[in-house]
């Protein structure tokens, strides 16, 4: 890695990622790079990542060229499968080649039936300081539909244990927008999960994706994808009630109390570079972005093997970069400069409540995060091709 992203500081990354691919069972709506294991291979796993370390970081001496990292984030799959043993020891291994600044941010996505009194104590001491909790609904009905492996139970156990164990910085993940036959209560699930008064809400609208259990249900017209006025309806209310409740909606899919955003995703969003560790991960210097192999147990071989575990790269064209950037900044509260000519199609937007004007800068309402992609081609200063960069995903 070398050279900062856009937004980000010159050097190497200042942000960490690691894929995590094991997961205890496939959700129903789940397309993601993962291994679904009984036993989640720990050690073997940590020894990869600490040979793919190695293989792409191998200098030890601590000097200019030293990765130190301000925010790192252990994503999947589902990261908490490794354990409290588990976190430790990956978290030990990045050590060996990354320093994590005081201060840094350390997120652990979560599955809330991992969550135990002895796992916070571990992670805790290992200087994890946020987690992620994939919740999706506290309807136990849909959870079981969604293949879950826990009950909306757990997931209130899971934000005690947490506070208990010293983890206060709490995020919530829900899944909106799902199809009529589940019966599914948004305002009830949104209230559940604001009573638990978590500092960080992020919340995805259900895509069905091929090859995935939903996509074979809704082929056999078992389901049904919900009806486009159920997406933005669900959408907007969600804004509503969690804007009524004190959140900032910084970003198309996520809340935060004051001082809760996620510095790590928005480092993403500034564009800043970042490195990614593990199969599937992707990594971005500010100028090529690059992507491991997925399957793990290719991934493991090649890093066994001491070969470079890419699948591919792509070096970004002056074009991609505008188009990204443009992107990135739309989805964000923060909002962008007011492209010169495009004053008046702006101030278009802000008229039927689309955008918000600030001077000379703009940001999109949620009304205008639902037709984004009409915008920013209105706009006419990105690139065609790359139009419909995916807003709603899930990531767990
Ligand atoms: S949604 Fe998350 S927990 Fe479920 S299978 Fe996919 S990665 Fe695993």
């Amino acid at each position: 890695m070398t050279g900062g992203g856009p937004g980000g500081a010159a050097g190497p990354p200042r942000h960490v990622y690691v894929h995590v691919p094991f997961c205890a069972r496939r959700c129903s709506y789940c397309d993601f790079a993962i291994a679904v294991r009984r036993d989640t291979p720990v050690a073997e796993y940590v020894d990869g990542i600490r040979r793919e370390l190695m293989l792409r970081m191998p200098r030890r001496t601590v000097d200019q060229t030293t990765c130190v990292a301000d925010t790192v984030y252990l994503g999947g799959g589902t990261p908490s499968r490794l354990g409290a043993g588990g976190i430790t020891a990956l978290l030990d291994v990045l050590r060996e080649r990354i320093q994590v600044a005081p201060g840094a941010e350390v997120t652990l996505e979560a599955n809330p039936d991992d969550i135990t009194p002895a796992a916070v104590g571990a992670w805790v001491a290992a200087g994890v300081n946020r987690l992620s909790l994939g919740a999706q609904s506290f309807d136990d009905e849909v959870l079981r539909w969604m293949h879950r492996t826990h009950t909306a139970r757990d997931i209130a156990q899971s934000v005690e244990t947490l506070r208990d164990g010293g983890i206060g910085s709490i995020s919530l993940d829900l899944i909106f927008a799902l199809p009529a036959q589940l019966g599914r209560d948004w305002d009830r699930d949104i209230g559940a999960a604001l009573a638990l008064a978590p500092g960080h809400l992020s919340l995805y609208g259900l895509t069905i994706e091929d090859h995935t259990p939903l996509a074979h249900w809704v082929g056999r017209g078992e389901a049904r994808e919900a009806p486009e006025g159920e997406f933005e309806a669900e959408f907007l209310r969600a804004h509503d009630i969690a804007v009524s409740a004190g959140y900032q909606h910084y970003e198309v899919s996520n809340f935060a109390r004051a001082g809760s955003a996620s510095r790590h995703n928005s480092a993403y969003w500034s564009g800043a570079g970042y490195l990614g560790l593990g199969p599937a991960a992707h990594g971005y210097d500010g100028a090529v972005r690059r992507w491991n192999i997925a399957p793990y147990a290719e991934w493991l071989r090649c890093v066994r093997d001491g070969r470079d575990p890419i699948a591919g790269s792509e070096d970004l064209t002056e074009t991609n970069i505008v188009t990204e950037r443009l992107y990135l900044q739309l989805r964000t509260a923060t909002g962008m400069v007011i492209p010169t000519d495009h004053r008046s199609v702006v101030e278009a937007w802000s008229h039927v409540g689309w955008a918000i004007l600030q001077g000379d800068r703009f940001r999109l309402t949620p009304l205008g995060w639902l037709r984004m992609d009409a915008l920013v081609a209105e706009l006419d200063i990105a690139s065609k091709s790359l139009l419909g960069l995916d807003l709603w995903r899930c990531h767990n």
